[in-house]
């Protein structure tokens, strides 16, 4: 049982400073033109971190004006793809150097173990960019036959300005996801962080420039969706459009942006993705990969494998040991060693995430732990586990995006097949099996955009990620993500002799 009074002592204080809290604009920090803050929130505490400028339409177009200097009028574009790769290269060593500070703001705006951020996190972001500098001097376009006397061969060129938004779970990474890929084809930019938190990449954004990036070509508006978002989504002089966060939201900005001049758009959105335990699994093995699949990031995570669909044969024994897992599961001060579960993010999501719980005792799952508050302060929710979810509940059918799993059973392929279809989303399932064959037809089965065989949250550099269906629309990371961010122009040369 969990001790909610005394469970969160006196919080830990983090080990770093908020240097940054001001608008990234043509290489200098500056406030908002209106001059107004917001306070970014600690979400093991709901006290003021720092406030921070609140960036609005008059600063996304300052930034667009340098963002559009910088690519029109270089250098950015015009340098050597080499020099470019040596700056993206020198950002990462900064990062790695870095290392402890980046992973102490993480955590502090956003809640997540420490040790998850020094870990995973901050070398995720390190290794993206040098996956990405890698690309740099790698993109070329080709020679292509074609009928006639004629010379021609595609060009693959910078977009030009891409606009970008990222959201709150996993801000570092996000910051790479996007960042990483339009910088090694060329393109400059104008990135909106989330307002939960804005102070990890305006540290990661101060050592870019540190390592030789020109003033202009990467710009950092901290502020809200309806301003600074929405001014980005519906700018006339940004060329692309790069979304992640919900489905709800992605519906809004790519509607901006066809409103206004047709930007081309990617969205990496939400999901509700199954998690499927065969009747051949190891329970002990699936029971722990499951848990992890949900419960990582606090459970705030797009791909959360949050409808676990588990075999009747071994439900009854997966039911017991999952409920034991979550029992044990050590949630506290982030920036305590051995911790497992922060906060989450903040006040919204908490209440959120406690409504999902209460509608799923309404109707009637059956609550095996969990399913409060932990502690009584801050935004810490016990790790919570339903069994006998069926499929037209909410907490089955909806994002709760909190550490609340919910546990289905199935009879045979074909049942849960048809179910782990059933949704309007599509960005991932987990798969536990010994069986090759059940995971072949598994695989081609599902709706997805990545379907993880006996791991989950594999995500290198080198894999592609993004959704089906209203999960979201192109992909990120890997070599994929570099054809968001080009141009591809056809040059046709006529080899005859002009005699006119
Ligand atoms: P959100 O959509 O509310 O916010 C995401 C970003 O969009 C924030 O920067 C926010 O300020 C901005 N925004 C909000 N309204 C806007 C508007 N009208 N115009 C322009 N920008 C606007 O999402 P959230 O709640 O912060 O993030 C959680 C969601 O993100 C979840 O649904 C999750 O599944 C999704 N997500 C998806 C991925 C993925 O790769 N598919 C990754 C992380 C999170």
């Amino acid at each position: 049982k969990f001790s909610t009074a005394a469970a969160i002592e006196e919080p830990i204080k983090p080990p770093v400073k908020v240097e940054h809290t001001q608008l990234l604009i043509d290489g200098k920090f500056v406030d908002a033109a209106t001059g107004k803050t917001f306070p970014t929130l600690d979400p093991r505490t709901g006290d003021v971190i720092s406030h921070v400028a609140e960036g609005d339409h008059e600063d996304v177009d300052r930034a667009v004006a340098a963002a559009r200097k910088a690519f029109d009028h270089g250098p950015w574009p015009k340098m050597t793809a080499y020099e470019r790769q040596r700056i993206l290269l020198r950002a990462a060593d900064l990062f790695e150097k870095h290392n402890d500070e980046l992973a102490a703001l993480e955590t502090w705006d956003n809640g997540k173990p420490y040790e998850q951020s020094a870990q995973i996190e901050i070398p995720m972001l390190v290794r993206l960019f040098r996956y990405y500098a890698g690309w740099a001097d790698k993109i070329h376009g080709l020679t292509v036959p074609a009928d006639g006397p004629y010379h021609v061969q595609t060009l693959h060129e910078p977009i030009g300005v891409a606009g970008q938004i990222i959201p709150w779970n996993f801000p570092l990474v996000m910051f790479a996801w996007k960042v990483g890929p339009a910088l090694a084809c060329g393109n400059t930019i104008v990135l909106k962080t989330a307002e939960q938190t804005p102070l990890s990449a305006l540290y990661a954004s101060k050592l870019l420039h540190e390592a030789g990036l020109p003033p202009g070509v990467l710009n950092v508006i901290s502020g809200f969706g309806p301003t600074a978002g929405a001014a980005i989504a519906s700018h006339m002089d940004i060329d692309k459009l790069a979304f992640t966060g919900s489905t709800e939201t992605g519906k809004v900005v790519l509607e901006l942006a066809a409103r206004s001049n047709l930007k081309p758009v990617t969205l990496e959105l939400g999901g509700k993705s199954p998690f499927i335990v065969c009747e051949d699994a190891d329970v002990d093995e699936a029971v722990e990969l499951a848990h992890f699949a949900l419960f990582f990031n606090q459970g705030q995570c797009c791909c959360a494998g949050s409808r676990t669909f588990v075999h009747e044969r071994v439900y009854d024994e997966f039911i017991e040991k999952a409920k034991a897992r979550a029992l044990k599961r050590a949630v506290g001060d982030p920036f305590k060693g051995g911790i497992e579960q922060g906060p989450q993010i903040d006040s919204e999501q908490f209440q959120k995430i406690l409504k999902y719980i209460r509608s799923g005792v309404e109707s009637g799952a059956t609550l095996e732990t969990g399913g409060d508050r932990f502690g009584n302060s801050g935004f810490y929710i016990q790790p919570t586990v339903f069994s006998n979810v069926k499929d037209d509940m909410l907490i089955a059918k909806e994002e709760i995006f909190g550490p609340v799993q919910t546990i289905l059973k199935f009879k045979d392929l074909d049942d849960v097949i048809q179910r782990a279809n059933n949704t309007h989303y599509g960005l991932a399932a987990g798969v536990f099996t010994k069986n090759i064959n059940t995971a072949n037809t598994l695989t081609r089965a599902l709706r997805v955009g990545t379907v993880w065989i006996n791991c989950f949250d594999t995500f290198d550099a080198a894999i592609p990620f993004g959704g089906y269906k209203m999960s979201g629309q192109g992909r990120e990371k890997g070599e994929y993500s570099l054809k968001n961010y080009l141009q591809v122009k056809a040059v046709v040369t006529s080899l005859k002799n002009p005699a006119w």
